[in-house]
């Protein structure tokens, strides 16, 4: 074991119509009974209706907020630099379409494969003695947790762990919530085992919401529309909106599962048992970030690093693990998620914002608050348009993905993180699962 690196995530190691398409005119517009209705104007349905106008069909991409990129979205007025409330990182396996598009468009990208990491033990920074036992846990839970899957247990990560081990909250903090937005005891073993392996791994100073959103500049997406209600159950389908209903051959549902378990979207007929059971055992995990932006003292820590601290063994662990100034921005990024991440918002932003200082301040010193500018909080877990950051399969039912995925009929179908086999709960794999779904659309409806 190399003592001087984390022996970083799964996610961070192991690691058509593409960029140039000018879109025709006709697929700019917004067609009042297309062949196909998409609904949702996140990763997976932009990229699904791309492929469905480049093969010549008509589309119309409804969405309720009033942007699109849902989970993807870079914003610059909380700071005055791009900030990603959703996705930073762009990652998954090899050839991604996101990178080759941020190349093609001239977005600065960063390669965070193997970024440094300061470790903090009670104030102090850690020995190297320290981090070696750091990392050990680390390792030891990453392959208890593989080997009960790759033996085909489909259990909870935290009954497969080693009982008791130095910094095993800290280990298991980054591994679940802050990697699978949950906690051990509510992380499938198959699950994780069954993760593709992290080949690619970029930031993007301009922001991956920025790389989304002109991925999906130009497709005919109605925002502001959300839908309440898709009848299946005659030949095509047939899309209650709040600004009408769209007829259509077929559907693409790419709403998270969040939205589908608070059945904001009624079926009509009902979904049957196998589906509505696939959705139930698809909750969402948290993952929310507390940005803190200072005053330009750095505080002797390096740009695009990890800060994490030990933190107790007694799970959940109250954990936020920081990235330090992205790009040199004045900015470090807390990450809170799994079940303390939900305690925590649900207390509110300033709460949340006092909790991060405090954190930083106990590694740090008092020093911290008088170079504190502002702060803000990520509001996935409210926002009911996601209603959490992506969906972590309940142990026991790692086939729920699958079962998600199967469509109905020859006109109902489903794409987005969920079901993005091997690269669920991200956002290049929600593309490719668009991009899958639309190919299957097309075979479908001819
Ligand atoms: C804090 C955070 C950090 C993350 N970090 C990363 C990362 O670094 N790298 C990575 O790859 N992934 C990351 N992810 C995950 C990634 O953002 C998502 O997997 C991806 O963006 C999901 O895309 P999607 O198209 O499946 O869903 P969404 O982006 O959620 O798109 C679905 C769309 O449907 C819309 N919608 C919902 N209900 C309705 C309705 N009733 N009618 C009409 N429209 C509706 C929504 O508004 C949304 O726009 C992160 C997520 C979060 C929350």
């Amino acid at each position: 074991m190399n003592a001087t690196e984390r022996p970083l995530s799964r996610r961070s190691f192991l690691s058509g119509m593409l960029a140039t398409t000018v879109l025709p005119l006709w697929a700019q517009s917004i067609p009042s009974n297309p062949d196909v209705v998409v609904i949702g104007a996140g990763s997976a349905g932009l990229s699904a209706a791309r492929t469905l106008i480049a093969a010549g069909k008509s589309v119309v991409v409804v969405e309720a907020a009033n942007r699109i990129g849902g989970r993807a979205y870079t914003e610059n007025n909380t700071f005055g630099v791009p900030f990603d409330q959703g996705c930073s990182w762009i990652m998954g396996g090899s050839n991604l379409p996101y990178v080759k598009m941020a190349q093609e468009w001239h977005f600065d990208l960063l390669n965070h494969t193997d970024a440094g990491e300061a470790l903090f033990i009670d104030g102090e920074r850690a020995s190297g003695a320290q981090k070696g036992a750091y990392y050990k846990a680390y390792s030891r839970m990453e392959s208890a947790t593989s080997a009960a899957g790759r033996k085909g247990l489909d259990v909870a990560a935290a009954s497969v762990i080693p009982a008791e081990m130095e910094f095993a909250g800290t280990a298991q903090s980054w591994i679940g919530p802050m990697d699978f937005a949950v906690d051990f005891k509510n992380l499938s073993t198959m699950d994780y085992y069954q993760y593709g392996a992290i080949h690619t791994n970029y930031m993007v100073r301009q922001g991956f919401g920025a790389v989304v959103k002109r991925m999906g500049a130009g497709l005919p997406v109605q925002l502001n529309t959300p839908v309440s209600r898709i009848d299946w159950g005659g030949s095509g389908v047939s899309v209650e909106t709040a600004a009408g209903t769209i007829r259509a051959k077929a559907c693409i549902v790419t709403v998270s599962t969040g939205v589908l378990n608070a059945e904001l979207i009624k079926f009509s007929p009902v979904l049957p048992e196998q589906k509505l059971s696939a959705i139930n055992n698809l909750p969402m995990g948290l993952l929310s970030k507390i940005a803190l932006q200072f005053d330009g003292e750095k505080f002797g820590l390096h740009r695009n690093q990890w800060l994490t601290y030990r933190v107790s063994n007694e799970m959940p662990a109250e954990a936020c693990f920081f990235l330090t100034w992205p790009f040199d921005f004045n900015l470090m990024i807390g990450f809170i998620g799994g079940q303390f991440g939900w305690q925590l918002t649900a207390k509110g932003t300033e709460v949340a914002i006092d909790f991060a200082l405090g954190e930083v301040e106990k590694m740090l010193g008092s020093d911290v608050r008088k170079h504190f500018v502002r702060g803000f909080l990520t509001q996935w877990s409210h926002n009911p348009w996601t209603q959490g950051a992506y969906a972590a399969v309940r142990p026991g039912h790692y086939g729920a993905r699958a079962e998600l995925a199967k469509p109905l009929g020859d006109r109902l179908f489903f794409a987005g993180e969920a079901i993005a086999t091997p690269y669920y709960q991200l956002c290049a794999g929600a593309y490719t699962s668009g991009e899958k779904v639309a190919h299957e659309v097309i075979k479908s409806i001819g």
